[in-house]
């Protein structure tokens, strides 16, 4: 890991570049040597072209998984380029490279092992702005393949399964759909054939020809039928066909099941499964979006170690958020029923950004994290605490009165002047309440009150 007094070693494959002093540079050959090397790596720069399977390999490894993989000649599938980090200027290496190091000392550590959605919410988390991007495969059933979900699951997983599972948790968001496709209904296989069929036996076997229809008795065949001796004639009522409009016409109905000899003038589209044989009208294929996927807000409590106390919550301890709203959202239908009071209150620790820039982020992230446990001492273990952002907190304080929430604030005001930390004189506590239901405007659920309390907060 990042160890300040040493510098940070990056492992050229296979040719080393110039880079900044900031760096020592270590060469190997191929991805093998890299795997066999006792040597601390903190950052991967492909020099050669990046070939898939030798990237996978590496992020298989779990010391490589998380680093930043950069390359500097353009990998030749969309799957390589979803595993790495792309193709940096090198003057912005050194910069990337202290941002993801940052994050990475604020992963909750331990050496417990990982499961498959915390490497997944960890790998994301270290690269803020990433995407998790599907890639056109048509190998796969579904036509499109996760290399990122596949290099965790191993190729043979259903990584839409987990996906759409990990999108119910709330761990991922789905963002920016890539395409909408067509399924088979009865085995999920997006491999299909669109095909015409005769609407009366259903056969696929059709032909264009051109028929004639006899007004004299309706009779409709093919035009071969109605030639004799270079003439039109009716070969069922054997009247001699001069005109047409007049004696004869041409139907609409110029397809012809080869099987049954029956006249149409479209086709039933089928769609036809090419995995599973199914036949299917199109309108009863499965639709299916395929998207890319973020972390969300709880996946990044995930990462940070925070999201555990969800399942195993004592009284006082943070909430997540979606529970913070659902419990006032809860208070203001007591509220509206009984004399119950309560009053959410915002607590804002200003000045944190300015700080993390100055000490770092991780030091910054400790000392808040520091704060809010004081914070949390001195509050009733009846209180509820949710948490908008690293410097934003959401605090319910249910059976309180305007008076009351007063006199809190004045409390943990004069807690904020008393820590004695470094960092804690340039961050200001700002507080800002609503006493409820008394200030609540009409028709105003949780959601709309915070809101409304982080506007307090800009004005
Ligand atoms: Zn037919
Ligand atoms: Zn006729
Ligand atoms: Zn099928």
């Amino acid at each position: 890991m990042t160890n300040s007094k040493h510098l940070p070693v990056i492992a050229f494959i296979d040719s080393p570049l110039q880079s900044s002093g900031k760096f020592s540079a270590e060469i190997y050959n191929n991805v093998d040597e890299l795997l066999s090397t006792k040597n601390n790596i903190d950052l991967i720069v492909w020099t050669q072209k990046p070939i898939f399977n030798d990237v996978l390999k590496l992020r298989q490894e779990p010391r490589y998984r998380f680093l930043l993989m950069f390359y500097t000649k353009e990998p030749h599938s969309s799957s390589t380029r979803e595993l790495m980090d792309g193709n940096p200027a090198i003057s912005d290496w050194f910069p990337f490279w202290v941002k993801w190091s940052n994050l990475l000392s604020r992963c909750s550590t331990g050496d417990k092992i990982l499961s498959d959605r915390e490497i997944l919410a960890r790998y994301l988390w270290l690269r803020p702005n990433k995407r998790l991007s599907p890639v056109l495969d048509l190998k796969q059933p579904k036509l499109y393949a996760y290399p990122l979900a596949e290099m965790i699951l191993g190729q043979e997983a259903d990584t839409c399964a987990w996906l759409e599972q990990l999108l119910r948790n709330d761990l991922l968001v789905s963002q920016d759909l890539e395409d909408r496709l067509h399924l088979c209904r009865s085995c999920g296989d997006g491999h299909l054939n669109y095909v015409d069929t005769c609407p009366q036996c259903g056969a696929i076997d059709l032909e264009n020809e051109v028929a004639i229809h006899c007004f004299a008795c309706g009779h409709v065949e093919v035009q071969s039928a109605f030639v004799k001796d270079s003439r039109l004639s009716c070969p069922n009522c054997l009247i001699s066909l001069r005109h047409i409009g007049v004696d004869y016409d041409r139907p609409l109905e110029s397809l012809r099941c080869k099987t049954c000899q029956t006249f149409f003038s479209e086709g039933e589209v089928i769609a036809r499964c090419l995995a599973c044989g199914h036949r299917q009208q199109p309108e009863n294929l499965r639709v299916f979006p395929v998207y890319h996927y973020f972390l969300s807000e709880q996946g990044q409590q995930l990462v940070l170690g925070r999201l555990d106390k969800q399942w195993d919550i004592h009284l006082g301890e943070e909430i997540s958020l979606k529970h913070f709203y659902w419990q006032t959202d809860w208070c203001l239908k007591l509220a509206e029923r009984n004399d119950a009071p309560f009053c959410l209150l915002l607590l804002r620790f200003k000045g944190l950004e300015r700080l993390a820039e100055k000490i770092g982020e991780s030091v910054a992230a400790n000392l808040v994290d520091t704060l809010v446990e004081r914070f949390r001492s001195a509050s009733r273990p009846t209180d509820l605490v949710g948490r908008l952002n690293d410097e934003t907190y959401l605090k319910l304080l249910p059976f309180t009165t305007i008076k009351g929430v007063t006199a809190i604030e004045k409390q943990l005001v004069s807690i904020m002047e008393l820590i004695e930390m470094p960092g804690a004189e340039d961050i200001a506590l700002e507080a800002y309440h609503l006493a409820l239901p008394e200030q609540r405007f009409p028709g105003e659920d949780a959601s709309a009150l915070v809101a409304r309390l982080l506007e307090f907060q800009e004005a």
